[in-house]
């Protein structure tokens, strides 16, 4: 898609273009000055229990995934301690993160593709992991970009789709969509940092609901619809 062929979001400028390099060269400094270190937030020390706990934090928060998955890893070691397992079997370790019958075969799954067709190891191509049980592209995303450091792809979370919208950096809703949006206006080398960085300040400051506008670094170039503290004109179609 290309944003700038579409029309003018509402109640923006004339000539006012949202997505001109300028102004997302300016966010991404921005970003960077504001969270400069900024990574991954589930506790992991291999691809294997990033994997794990990404696909654990699905519908569920990283403080939750990583209160659970210590335990996890200690109970089930390896890969293929996985593997052997039924989903059943898994379900009450993982129950307090929600959906836990359905991640629960999706990681039973994955471990066991991964022993029978990877030789055990977590691959590091984005078409092979998309073949594993309960891996889409955000999951994929999260290993490619921070385990084996490749840009692969955005990911595109609850907190990227709602501050991408605010920040009109997409008018889509659609995450796949978002992803090719922001993969064509942001340079290659910022994606997975860019991720990390707008999920840490949907965290800590552009949360859904009453966004800290007041605090923000982004506040004189952010036109949201829904700010709760202004200094520049509200563009209505700038909505999460
Ligand atoms: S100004 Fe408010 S709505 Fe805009 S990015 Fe900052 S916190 Fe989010």
């Amino acid at each position: 898609m290309n944003v700038g062929k579409e029309p003018r979001p509402a109640g923006s400028p004339k000539g006012y273009k949202p997505t001109a390099p300028e102004r997302v060269a300016d966010i991404l400094k921005r970003l960077n000055q504001a969270y400069p270190d900024v990574t991954c937030a589930l506790q992991h020390h291999d691809a294997w229990e990033l994997l794990v706990a990404t696909i654990l934090s699905a519908q569920s928060t990283d403080v939750r995934v990583n209160i659970v998955t210590p335990e996890l890893f200690k109970k089930y070691p390896t890969v293929q301690d996985f593997a052997a397992l039924k989903p059943e079997q898994l379900q009450p370790d993982i129950r307090s993160t929600g959906f836990f019958r359905n991640k629960a075969k999706s990681v039973v799954g994955a471990a066991q593709k991964i022993v029978s067709e990877f030789g055990g190891k977590v691959p590091e191509k984005m078409d092979e992991l998309l073949t594993l049980p309960g891996v889409a592209r955000k999951t994929a995303n999260v290993v490619l970009g921070t385990w084996f450091h490749q840009n692969e792809g955005v990911v595109v979370d609850t907190h990227v789709h709602r501050i991408s919208r605010r920040l009109e950096l997409t008018r889509n809703d659609d995450p796949k969509k978002i992803e090719q949006d922001l993969m064509t206006i942001i340079p290659r080398d910022r994606w997975t940092l860019f991720s990390h960085q707008i999920i840490w300040h949907g965290r800590k400051l552009c949360i859904a609901r009453s966004p800290k506008c007041a605090d923000c670094p982004l506040e004189d170039i952010c036109h949201a619809a829904d700010k709760t503290w202004s200094t520049v004109e509200i563009h209505k179609s700038a909505k999460p």
